[in-house]
Order: C-alpha cells, then structure tokens, then sequence
C-alpha cells in the first residue's frame, strides 16, 4: 500500500505535470469505489486543475470552474494507480477513471482490487472533516512528536500505524524507523525515553526523506505519476528482509506479528520489551 513517500512522490509528479491543466471530460468503468460517480461526471469535466497535493495517504486535486473551487480527493487504496499517459497508449486491465486533458493527454486511474477511494470534496469544511487524521510526520516538531507518545498505554508499532496519530505512515515506514532508532515494535509509547522518542523523530523523518527523494518503494503495485517504479525498497533495512542479516549488528532480522501487521526487526538491536512478572 503506497505511504507517506510513495503518495508524496506522485503528488509531485502530477502538480509539475498537471498544474495549468484543463479536464475535457470523464470516462469512467468500475464505480464502486467512488463517493459519488455522477458527481464526478457533472462537476470534473471543464474543470482547471490549480494544484496536487498530498494529505496523509490522500492526493488532493485542487480544481477550479469559473464560479467555484473544489477538489478531486484520491486515495489509491492497496492497488490503485493514477498515472498520466499519452491518449493513444494502450489501455490497462483494471482502468476505471480516464481523466481527458486539454493538451490530449489522459490521467488514468488503474486499481485491480478496487479497494481505492475517489470523491469530491465540494469545499473547506468537507476536507477539515479529514481533519480527524493526526500530524504530519514531516511537518511536526520534535516537542508536539513527543507528546503523541507519552502516557499511550499501546504498543509503539500500533501508534505509528494509527492514522489519527500520525497521518501517513504503514507498515514499511513504521518499521523502518524503528529499526533506526533501535525500538522494538512491542515497546509501549508510556515506557518509551524521551531518548528513544527523540531518536524515533530524527530516524522517520530521514527515512522519509530518503525515500521522497528515492521516489518512494516498489513493493507491489507502487508507480509514481510517470509509470515508473521507485527505488528506495533497495534500502530497506529490515521490511522484507527476515532471515537475513542486520545491517548494524549482524543479527538475523525477525518477522513476528505485532499490532495485527506482520512487522519485520532485529532482534538484538532492538530489545523486547520485559514481560511483567505475574503478581504472586
Ligand atoms: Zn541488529
């Protein structure tokens, strides 16, 4: 499922490709992951499009008509892809949206397993409502970071993939930093340092950044708005990587379930929490 640096780098693959863009028209297949397709059929089409932007794992398109503003809000599920191609390419399997742009171009909207979301999001007070989504990891500071964990009686790795906490974060991120800030993903937020918070802090927003600027991890479907696959899977420390040996220490990396996702550490470097005795 593409994150936080897959989404960002699509983002800004489109915004310096689309930005100026007018949509001639709409032509959509499978509907059922959108809100509301006959809203997208009449109000799309004629519109400007102002800007893409990121929110969380949502892409935002800001469009714009004559007599209103109002965006395209994406979110590309487990297999969707949103690329633009030129009008001739061949069509692929599993295309539901074809956005027509005035320069004969097509934005496409590509998910085989439809577990994607498409809507309109007709003004302000409808985006604040996905407002109840938590901080951005790249736009908090450190002190605001540190509160989100203090005194949460959950397991870290379950804190870092609740979207109300942190907005765009998965599986592979989570675990990720964790391994860099060397916190086992059992570890409660309450009986974390404010160490070893610091050190998460500083150890996702360099994953995060590393990634943006490798255009985010190809695991299964991910393309960034050209088509292409992104490059920092090749940089994983620990995702994926069960059985093989730790980059820092030599260990071997584990892969246990933890918070309900399959989550990948290293066992020596990343010590497990003690389990409380049972009162006697
Ligand atoms: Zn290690």
């Amino acid at each position: 499922m593409p994150e936080l640096p897959e989404v960002e780098t699509i983002a800004r693959g489109l915004r310096a490709t689309l930005s100026g863009r007018r949509i001639v028209s709409v032509r959509l297949g499978k509907t059922d992951f959108l809100d509301d397709p006959a809203a997208v059929e009449r109000q799309v089409p004629g519109a400007r499009i102002v800007t893409v932007r990121r929110y969380g794992k949502f892409l935002l398109l800001d469009l714009e008509t004559v007599d209103r503003a109002f965006s395209l809000l994406v979110h590309l599920g487990m297999t969707g892809r949103l690329v633009i191609s030129g009008a001739r390419a061949p069509i692929p399997r599993h295309t539901h949206v074809r956005f027509a742009l005035d320069d004969g171009r097509e934005l496409r909207y590509t998910d085989v397993r439809r577990f994607g979301r498409m809507g309109i999001l007709a003004d302000d007070a409808e985006e604040s409502r996905l407002g109840s989504l938590g901080m951005d990891p790249l736009e908090t500071p450190e002190r605001e970071f540190l509160a989100l964990f203090e005194h949460r009686r959950a397991q870290i790795k379950a804190l870092l993939l609740d979207q109300t906490v942190l907005r765009g974060i998965g599986n592979i991120y989570a675990d990720e930093s964790l391994w860099r800030a060397r916190i086992h993903p059992r570890r409660l937020g309450a009986n974390l340092t404010p160490q070893e918070i610091g050190r998460l802090y500083r150890a996702m927003r360099k994953v995060l950044e590393e990634a943006i600027e490798a255009r985010g991890s190809s695991i299964a479907d991910y393309v960034d708005a050209d088509g292409n696959l992104g490059g920092f899977q090749r940089r994983h420390r620990v995702y994926q990587r069960q059985g093989q040996k730790c980059f820092r220490c030599g260990a071997r990396i584990r892969r246990a379930m933890v918070a309900g996702r399959s989550s990948h550490f290293c066992p020596q470097c990343q010590r497990a929490p003690r389990l409380r005795r049972k009162p006697s």
